[in-house]
């Protein structure tokens, strides 16, 4: 069993995909063991973001990530970092395959709905972020 910390960015909480979002991977056998609703300050945004805080696009970043609500959680199932992420679809929906949520829903590069870690190392980084053990309810 693999943990991963998934992120309903505010572009996908304003279009009312809260619910097709979770609908992708619970079908998938990926299981909500946390969940919650926030709206990030800027400096929260940039702490989650730090490893891009070099990137000519981390200020845009910042900006939209705190735009408005987004919906975190922590899934678990077998492999879950990596299928979440097939899941979602590549960064850029103009790359995302077809099927995935990015290529069904993103706007764009930076506006693209869904959040999902993409190592083991930033999985527990970006759970402890935002949920401490007693919040995590492990099936
Ligand atoms: P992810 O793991 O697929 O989310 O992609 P990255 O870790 O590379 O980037 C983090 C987030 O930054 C992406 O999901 C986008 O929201 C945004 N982003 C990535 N690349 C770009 C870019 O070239 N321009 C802009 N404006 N945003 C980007």
């Amino acid at each position: 069993m693999e943990r991963t910390l998934s992120i309903v960015k505010p572009d996908g909480v304003g279009a009312n995909l809260i619910g097709e979002v979770l609908r992708r991977f619970e079908e998938n056998g990926i299981s909500v063991v946390a969940l919650r609703m926030i709206h990030l300050s800027k400096k929260q945004a940039e702490g989650f973001y730090h490893v891009h805080r070099e990137r000519p696009f981390f200020g845009s970043l910042t900006d939209f990530m705190s735009s408005g609500p987004c919906v975190v959680m922590v899934l678990e199932g077998e492999e879950a970092i990596s299928r979440v992420r097939a899941i979602m679809g590549a960064t850029n929906p103009e790359e995302a395959d077809p099927g995935t949520i990015r290529k069904d829903f993103a706007s764009g590069i930076e506006k693209n709905i869904v959040h999902g870690s993409d190592s083991p190392e930033s999985a527990a980084y970006e759970i402890g972020y935002f949920f401490n053990q007693l919040e995590i309810n492990s099936r």
